[in-house]
């Protein structure tokens, strides 16, 4: 594909129709460093169908500079930002001037107002009305290029979560995908304004990235946060501190909860330059819980997507089907708490596994991964699964088995009950047609024998009516999990979206795996 540049928005529309392409939108202010050629560079190893064009935009959108701020000396060098581009991997630039972004000028257009309670916090504090141009312009960009994805970076961390709420409110149906903070060899974040520091200024600056350095390190090993000792480091090297924070990814709010992912940011002044620089802190790898109802697809794909990320695969609905089999074999009445608390007060229940495909499940040493399947099991497990002793015995293991996090679970209740802080929650639903057709299949590949499509799909949701009415850990949806309807969906395509879901709440500088 030759590569272009467009200045107008009616050349670059004449060229964007002829092409019959999906666009993958890289907005930018110029000032191009290795930061923005690693987007570039991620985005052209991303894409998935040959129609896909990667545009890269150069835009300085005046409303997001304060009165007092750099527009007027922001780094404006076209030919040079389009090399790197394209050698990056950019198929287009379009470089629009302020009237191609906003005709008429910006107060004939709708201006968006970002939340308070995303606005007033870390930059949004120390520059009124930025996140409202910046959120602004993306509105424009997009309703011009109309991109199937946009790509940003994290570095702006909090300009990302603003952009993804805000395409999330409005239910703009853009995927939007992040890629980490870039730094050269001695740490310090590629960032267009780091050319205005002087020599000893840029020596005062490398502090910021080695004292957040330090306080990663010693959060690793001690799992402290010391913000005093950070600020002193920074005082010592004449950076002026505006904010140095530790707070919730998401909201944005300071928070002293460090036990789930957490965000230590700052901006420092380093004469006039503004900089800004952030580290993830966490102190166990990431834990996902995929609940939902029978048949919903659940297995096959929580253990492709353990696979795929290196992660434990805890299947436990196989946990509650061992002692059903246990429970059955041994003849005693499932409603006969007291003999079933007897017996599985010695049990042991383990999982073996040499990979993600072969894991197996034994009971007190016996096998039972295949016969767990049978209809019998099946038809009895839920009447077993809500009986208090049992599910605190198994809430208990599994829990266990996920403390150090590195984990896939699926279950009923797992983003409720069983890891109520997982990092990323999704349930996972199909009509009971669809789970109905999918558990007939997984039956005749079993070899066991059903009537008809309409009695599974009636055991089904017979099934699901006992687990969502019990009284203990009821099959329900988190409040924080993301709802995914697998219907039609083949299972590529479900992995896709878990993966998208997935790394919208896990940072790239905390996940970074060659899988995904
Ligand atoms: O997922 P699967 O169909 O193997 O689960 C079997 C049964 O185990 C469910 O219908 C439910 O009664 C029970 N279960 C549960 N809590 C879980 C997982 C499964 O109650 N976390």
């Amino acid at each position: 594909m030759v590569q272009k540049i467009f200045q107008t928005n009616a050349e670059l529309k004449d060229w964007l129709s002829e092409q019959n392409s999906a666009i993958i939108f890289i907005p930018t202010m110029g000032g191009l460093h290795p930061g923005h050629q690693y987007l570039i560079e991620k985005a052209k190893a991303r894409k998935t169908k040959p129609n896909q064009i990667i545009l890269v935009s150069i835009f300085i959108n005046p409303l997001q500079f304060g009165k007092n701020e750099d527009f007027k000396k922001y780094p404006r060098n076209i030919s040079k930002d389009a090399e790197l581009a394209f050698n990056a991997g950019a198929d287009a630039i379009w470089t629009p001037d302020y009237f191609e972004v906003f005709p008429g000028g910006e107060n004939s257009h709708f201006k968006i107002q970002v939340p308070q309670t995303l606005n007033n916090q870390l930059c949004g504090a120390e520059r009124p009305g930025h996140f409202d141009g910046v959120a602004t312009v993306i509105i424009r960009l997009v309703k011009i290029i109309r991109p199937e994805k946009l790509i940003l970076g994290e570095k702006d961390w909090q300009q990302l979560i603003i952009i993804r709420r805000l395409f999330q409110e409005l239910s703009i149906p853009i995927k939007i995908e992040s890629y980490s903070t870039q730094r050269d060899q001695s740490g310090f974040a590629y960032s267009s304004r780091n050319s205005y520091l002087s020599d000893s200024e840029r020596l005062n600056a490398q502090s910021l990235p080695s004292a957040i350095k330090v306080a990663k390190t010693e959060f690793e090993k001690e799992k402290i946060i010391n913000l005093k000792k950070i600020a002193s480091i920074l005082k010592e090297n004449h950076l002026q501190i505006e904010y140095l924070k530790v707070v919730d990814p998401f909201s944005l709010k300071e928070t002293e909860n460090i036990n789930g992912l957490c965000l230590l940011a700052a901006a420092v002044k380093c004469g006039s330059t503004r900089l800004i620089d952030h580290t993830f802190l966490m102190q166990r790898k990431p834990i996902i819980a995929i609940d939902g109802p029978a048949g919903a697809g659940k297995s096959t794909v929580t253990k492709a997507f353990a696979k795929r990320l290196g992660f434990i695969y805890l299947d436990t609905g196989a946990m509650y089907r061992a002692v059903t089999w246990l429970i059955i074999s041994n003849s005693i009445n499932p409603s006969d708490q007291a003999q079933i608390k007897n017996i599985l007060k010695d049990s042991k229940l383990e999982f073996q596994s040499s990979n993600f495909v072969d894991q197996k499940i034994l009971i007190n040493n016996i096998d039972v991964t295949e016969k767990i399947r049978s209809p019998e099991v099946t038809s009895r497990v839920s009447e077993i699964a809500k009986q208090q002793f049992v599910r605190e015995l198994l809430t208990k293991q599994q829990q266990v088995i996920g403390e150090g996090g590195g984990l896939v679970a699926e279950g009923r209740d797992i983003g409720t009950a069983v890891f109520p802080d997982a990092d990323v929650k999704i349930f996972l639903t199909a009509t009971p047609k669809e789970r109905a057709k999918r558990r007939s299949i997984d039956l005749e590949k079993r070899g066991y024998e059903y009537s008809s499509i309409e009695d599974l799909e009636k055991e089904i949701e017979e099934r699901d009516k006992q687990d969502s009415e019990r009284e203990i850990a009821p099959l329900k949806k988190a409040h924080d999990a993301v709802e995914l309807c697998t219907d039609g969906m083949n299972i590529e395509k479900v992995l896709e979206e878990l993966t998208y879901i997935f790394r919208s709440k896990i940072p790239e500088e905390v996940w970074a795996t060659p899988n995904l």
